[in-house]
């Protein structure tokens, strides 16, 4: 038998991070795109940035066959978040603009690629990135480089230059559980073994 999982964050019933998830409004809306291969990882979180925006919607495919009808909004413009030499950089909204439809891939880097590849409407779409010198708080799996980010944290760092003042550091609370929850169930020497002190 399986063990029983929160049909709504997925982690396990003993371990449902449901109660720290908020449910944050915000001007820009978020569309997750989602590798299938990333739906069963642990830590999975591009769901938990998609269940604490009441603005954003999670996709899970490789071939997006309703794109062009979810990059369609009228009163936004869509954006890929992707780095990249054409990327521009985030800044805060200006007082006409239209607030962004952010298509966000979820998947490693070589997973979001093939989407890009598999679905030329996103390839195509304007691209915007976060400044440099981000820095992570995924202790867990080495980062392939400075500035690499998980997806909630990319997430909440997009909204906070695009909105600010408004915080959506509250999206981030069920994500720094979960990555202490790993850490303690690790055990700290294997922990540190890995990872460095
Ligand atoms: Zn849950």
């Amino acid at each position: 038998m399986p063990r029983p999982h929160c049909p709504r964050c997925l982690r396990p019933d003993t371990h449902c991070l449901c109660p720290l998830i908020p449910s944050l409004d915000s001007r820009t809306r978020v569309l997750l795109l989602q590798h299938p291969s990333e739906v069963r990882h642990a830590l999975n979180t591009a769901r938990l940035a998609a269940l604490g925006l009441n603005n954003a919607e999670l996709i899970v495919g490789e071939v997006f066959a309703d794109l062009p009808a979810l990059l369609d909004r009228p009163g936004y413009q869509a954006r890929l978040l992707f780095p990249g030499e054409e990327s521009q950089a985030l800044h805060a909204y200006g007082p006409a603009e239209l607030p962004l439809l952010l298509v966000v891939p979820d998947g490693t880097w070589r997973k979001a690629r093939k989407l890009l590849h598999l679905n030329p409407l996103l390839a195509a779409l304007p691209r915007v990135s976060l400044a440099a010198g981000a820095v992570s708080r995924y202790r867990l799996r080495k980062a392939p480089g400075p500035g690499a980010l998980s997806t909630v944290e990319a997430i909440a760092q997009a909204l906070q230059v695009l909105e600010a003042p408004a915080s959506f550091e509250p999206l981030l609370r069920p994500f720094e559980a979960l990555i202490e929850g790993q850490i303690a169930a690790m055990g700290d020497d294997v922990y540190q073994r890995n990872h460095g002190a």
